[in-house]
């Protein structure tokens, strides 16, 4: 059987792309080593959000939370989606500022958004501590269960005609990949989209692991509303280096709560480390007081992969004939990865991107060779 894409990985990533792949008829078949959207998938929050740290960020997470709304339009319950919202936290009137020039900017593009003053704010968050400034409401973000969609895309996949193979990739080479088993798999092109193991397979690869910790509680339903983040979360979110904690709280459709997160460069060990955990519960706290008298019945961590610009890699490698890369997707894989897959489909398959596609090009980093 010949194969036309052979797509590494079948996290969010690379079951989305295979989806869409496949959806343009092309023989796609996907090899994963372990269960389907069991990595950082699995350890996301399913945070559907709309950022603008930058153009091309605003312009990828945008165009990927709208493919979302219409990816759920008939049915949202198989993806546990919910259109909580998103509010974004101001402790003081320097991250009001930041708020207002948020809201300018998403409204700009036509994301509708609401500024709150601190009544409005409390109004429809109570359990926010005392004494914060404000916030901003994007009403159209939402929070999916990853790995379920995962699987959801993966199983859509399927029923267009790819197929799932059980391996662990070892090298990809000329034609194809070896397996660890020694055997090898030819394909026209060889998607690599295992998330922050690309660099194991492309070592010449600007991406890094960034470790990220989650907390799970019992369900206390209605004691949140929205997914809460502090407006503080853009500055450490985007550190470049040390270890960070930020306040990232998501309410389930389970009545759960999710507690987020913390970020740590170069760390590989996905134990979950006291120290750093508890530092970020105890911000959360700070934030929602009524959390320290909640119950977390789990924590577990993930490896983010952070591209050197934070932008994600999706396109051809610049230099190694007929490989291509969707990985790089950092702490915005979920959202972005509809978005990635399109993209990356409209370039195999030659038709025009619905966003311009250079700012995510791998070709933008020169040690990939031309
Ligand atoms: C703590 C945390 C919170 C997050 N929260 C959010 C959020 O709220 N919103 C959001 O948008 N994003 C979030 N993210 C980011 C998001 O989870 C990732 O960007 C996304 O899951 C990346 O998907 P992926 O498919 O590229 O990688 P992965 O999910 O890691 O999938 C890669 C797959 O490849 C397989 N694989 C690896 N190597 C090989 C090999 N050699 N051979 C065969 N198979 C292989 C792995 O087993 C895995 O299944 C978060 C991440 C973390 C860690």
């Amino acid at each position: 059987m010949t194969i036309d894409v052979l797509v590494v990985g079948a996290g969010i990533i690379g079951a989305a792309c295979a989806d869409a792949l496949a959806a343009e008829g092309l023989a796609v078949t996907v090899i994963e080593r372990e269960a389907i959207g069991s990595g950082a998938t699995a350890a996301g929050m399913g945070h559907l959000v709309v950022m603008d740290d930058n153009p091309a960020e605003l312009a990828l997470t945008a165009y990927s939370v709208a493919l979302w709304r219409q990816l759920v339009a008939v049915d949202p319950k198989p993806h546990e989606y919910s259109c909580c919202g998103t509010l974004w936290i101001a402790a003081d009137e320097e991250e009001l500022a930041v708020a207002r020039e948020k809201q300018r900017t998403l409204s700009e593009h036509g994301i509708a958004c609401e500024l709150l003053d601190a009544a409005s704010l409390y109004a429809h968050e109570p359990q926010l501590r005392p004494g914060l400034c404000g916030g901003l409401r994007v009403s159209a973000d939402a929070v999916v269960y990853p790995p379920k969609s995962a699987a959801l895309l993966l199983a859509r996949a399927q029923s267009r005609g790819a197929k799932l193979r059980s391996g662990q990739v070892s090298a990809v080479i000329e034609g194809g990949v070896l397996l660890a088993d020694g055997s090898e798999i030819h394909a026209s092109i060889v998607l690599v989209a295992n998330g922050s193991a690309s660099v194991q397979l492309l070592p010449e690869l600007p991406v890094r692991p960034k470790k990220g910790h989650i907390a799970i509680t019992d369900r206390y339903p209605g004691m949140i509303n929205h997914q809460l983040v502090e407006l503080g979360y853009i500055k450490s979110a985007h550190a470049a280096d040390g270890d960070s904690v930020a306040f990232n709280l998501q309410p389930r459709p389970t009545g759960q709560l999710l507690i987020g997160s913390s970020r740590q460069f170069d760390v590989t060990d996905k134990t979950v480390e006291p120290a750093i955990l508890a530092r970020m519960l105890a911000h959360a706290a700070s934030f929602v007081p009524g959390l320290t008298d909640l119950h977390v019945l789990r924590c577990w961590t993930g490896l983010r992969a952070a591209s050197r610009d934070g932008l994600p890699l999706i396109g051809p490698h610049p230099s190694r004939p007929n490989v291509w890369l969707a990985t790089g997707h950092e702490g915005l894989g979920i959202t972005t990865s509809l978005a990635t897959a399109q993209l990356l489909t409209a370039q195999i398959v030659g038709r025009q991107t619905q966003i311009p596609i250079v700012p995510y090009l791998p070709a933008r980093f020169e040690q990939l060779g031309r």
